[in-house]
């Protein structure tokens, strides 16, 4: 590809997506059908948690987690920490965890008083399963890993691991709706695996989140640890039956959220599908750029759900400039986890990975109402240098 020939047509042709606003980093992806869905519920009886969540669980779980057991949450941080209790974690138990993701992947172990132990990036910013290996001691009991910005980590190297040493694996899929690793969805196989539909999110349902689960004798429990411990079903027999035994916490999807999430859900290939193509119209353009390399492309084995376009690039902050001053939005989003004091803080040296690409990595515009032209414009910005 030639360069200079990047764009098609003239540069004011190109109208920079909103034009007060420029290119930004993230939209919401509201579907056609969000309003109506929200309104039937609004004139229905339920509004809580009622028939529209049965229905989403049951066709997210048609779709991608089969045969795994699906359980709609009030968010993504409300399914991992259902994931983590239904594990047993206890106090003292360590974990091993990725130092690069969103804080909600790490906090709620904080709320069990489980010892996290962090674990490298590879090249692609996913977890170091060399490094996990390392970490494992007799007091582990879990591995969590995030696919992220939407690249399915090594998966069957997480699961030799995890069966060697009987371990839970649970899969942080917030960015990976729709991912595949070799010809399966993310989400059917691990012990347990999130997804969340927070805000910006492949699907939104404003906030929400769904617990996949593998083992069904754990479905039971999990569904009465979403709602203060009571079984809901027997309750609403109208009779007293339920003591209460365990602490539950009150991690319900609502109907109006899973109506929102429905929508999403019929949309979803679509979407995806867009999505996907954004990722490789951006790989084919800015392969030829000097200074900048897209993460998570080489793969043939797995298929990435595009939610982010990571980039690792040089003279981070002179990119950064060079994109605000034409109007494109850029940032880094996720940051190593051990930066927070709630963690520990952190320790130089080591975490290598993460030291060589921490100043280097950059997320581009990549959602609902990015468009190939914006892509254009995006590589031609990037081809001039910076
Ligand atoms: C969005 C996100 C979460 C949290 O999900 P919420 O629905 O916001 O609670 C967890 N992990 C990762 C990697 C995320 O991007």
């Amino acid at each position: 590809m030639i360069l200079d020939k990047i764009l098609e047509k003239p540069m004011n042709e190109y109208p920079v997506m909103d034009t007060r606003e420029g290119i930004v980093l993230f939209y919401p992806n509201i579907p056609a059908k969000a309003a109506s869905n929200i309104t039937e519920v609004l004139h229905s009886r339920w509004i809580g948690q009622g028939p529209k969540v049965d229905e989403f669980e049951r066709r997210f779980e048609l779709k991608f987690t089969y045969p795994n057991k699906c359980l709609a949450v009030g968010s993504g941080t409300d399914a991992l920490h259902l994931a983590y209790l239904l594990a047993d974690l206890q106090p003292d138990d360590e974990v091993i965890a990725p130092v690069f993701t969103c804080t909600a992947t790490n906090i709620p172990f904080l709320y069990m008083g489980v010892n996290i132990v962090f674990a490298d990036v590879d090249d692609n910013l996913n977890i170091d399963v060399k490094h996990v290996e390392q970490l494992i001691t007799p007091k582990t009991k879990a591995i969590v890993c995030v696919h992220y910005g939407g690249l399915p980590c090594d998966m069957d190297e997480l699961w030799a691991l995890g069966k060697k040493h009987n371990l839970f694996i649970i899969e942080d899929a917030a960015h990976a709706v729709g991912a595949k690793y070799k010809g399966r969805y993310i989400g059917s196989e691990s012990d347990f695996t999130m997804f969340s539909f927070q805000a910006i999110k492949h699907i939104t349902t404003g906030d929400g989140g769904m617990l996949v689960v593998k083992d069904p004798t754990l479905v039971e429990k999990a569904k009465r640890l979403r709602w203060f411990g009571i079984d809901r079903t027997s309750k609403q027999k109208g009779i007293w039956e339920n003591d209460i035994v365990e602490v539950g916490y009150k991690y319900q999807m609502t109907d109006i959220a899973a109506s929102l999430g429905l929508a999403g859900l019929e949309e979803f290939d679509e979407h995806l599908a867009h999505r996907q193509r954004l990722y490789r119209l951006y790989c084919e353009l800015l392969k030829d750029i000097p200074g900048i390399r897209v993460i998570g492309s080489e793969y043939t084995d797995r298929e990435h759900a595009a939610w982010l376009l990571t980039a690792e690039v040089d003279h981070r902050e002179d990119l950064m400039r060079h994109l605000r001053e034409h109007g494109i939005e850029s940032g880094q989003v996720h940051y190593r986890n051990d930066k927070y004091s709630i963690f520990g803080g952190r320790t130089p040296g080591q975490f290598p990975k993460m030291d060589a690409i921490e100043e280097r990595y950059l997320v581009l515009p990549l959602h609902a109402r990015v468009t190939e032209d914006d892509i254009r414009y995006i590589a031609y910005v990037l081809q001039k240098g910076w």
